[in-house]
């Protein structure tokens, strides 16, 4: 056994949203704000304040945009995401330590399997929505919705793939900024969190620590992701 994992209790395992958090900022709402079709504002909004779910939110979302556009949104979104300090040296330290990885986002393949591309993560450790370009308007796919233990609407059922990793074994680290990370939060032993997931942790008292880039989460998991 590693020094590492003999600080833990259990095996760590990471399940890592993308959006806001592998990227600097929210790509759909940064592509919401650029193309701006109208009805947006009000559909975040419902999002956010959690009065519609998530999977009818980001489906009308996109909803918004004719399937013409798929090219322009794909390569808005690409141009310019920016991926946040530290999120290669993440993966290298869970390499190293034998920590599985997972990338757990509530955002759609067609910008996060190109932008993931660099970092050589496999397949099957990423987790999204999927999407559909052969109708009128964008229509979002949901190869991974809620199973019968989840009624939230997540689209991508992140509390789904954490159940997967039963807690007898492991020691689940959630890493995530908002929304999407509020069903998953409440069930894993240590969140890292950003933005309105820090809120949210406040508010339900649970477990967290605040970071600004993965140099932070690497800091606090080489110390058995006590607060230090
Ligand atoms: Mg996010
Ligand atoms: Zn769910």
């Amino acid at each position: 056994m590693s020094t590492l994992t003999s600080k833990f209790p259990r095996q760590p395992v990471i399940f890592c949203d993308f959006d806001g958090t592998i990227t600097l900022s929210d790509n759909i709402i940064a592509a919401m704000k650029h193309f701006n079709p109208p009805g947006w504002e009000s559909i975040g909004m419902g999002i956010l304040n959690e009065s519609i779910t998530i999977q009818e939110g980001v489906g009308q979302l996109f909803s918004l945009f004719p399937s013409s556009m798929k090219d322009e949104v794909k390569e808005y979104i690409i141009n310019n995401a920016g991926i946040r300090k530290g999120f290669p040296e993440l993966l290298e330290w869970c390499k190293t330590h034998n920590v599985p990885f997972y990338v757990t986002s509530g955002g759609i393949d067609f910008f996060i399997y190109p932008l993931l591309e660099p970092f050589g993560i496999p397949a099957d450790h990423i987790y999204c929505n999927g999407s559909d370009f052969s109708g009128d308007n964008i229509t979002i796919t949901w190869p991974h919705s809620c199973d019968d233990k989840c009624d939230n609407g997540c689209g991508m059922c992140k509390t789904a793939v954490i159940r997967r990793f039963s807690t007898d074994e492991f020691y689940r680290i959630l890493i995530g900024d908002s929304v999407t990370d509020f069903a998953g939060a409440k069930l894993v032993d240590l969140v890292f969190s950003r933005s309105h997931l820090t809120d949210k942790c406040i508010e339900l008292n649970l477990p967290h620590i605040p970071f600004e880039t993965f140099h932070d989460v690497i800091h606090h998991l080489d110390t058995g992701g006590q607060r230090s």
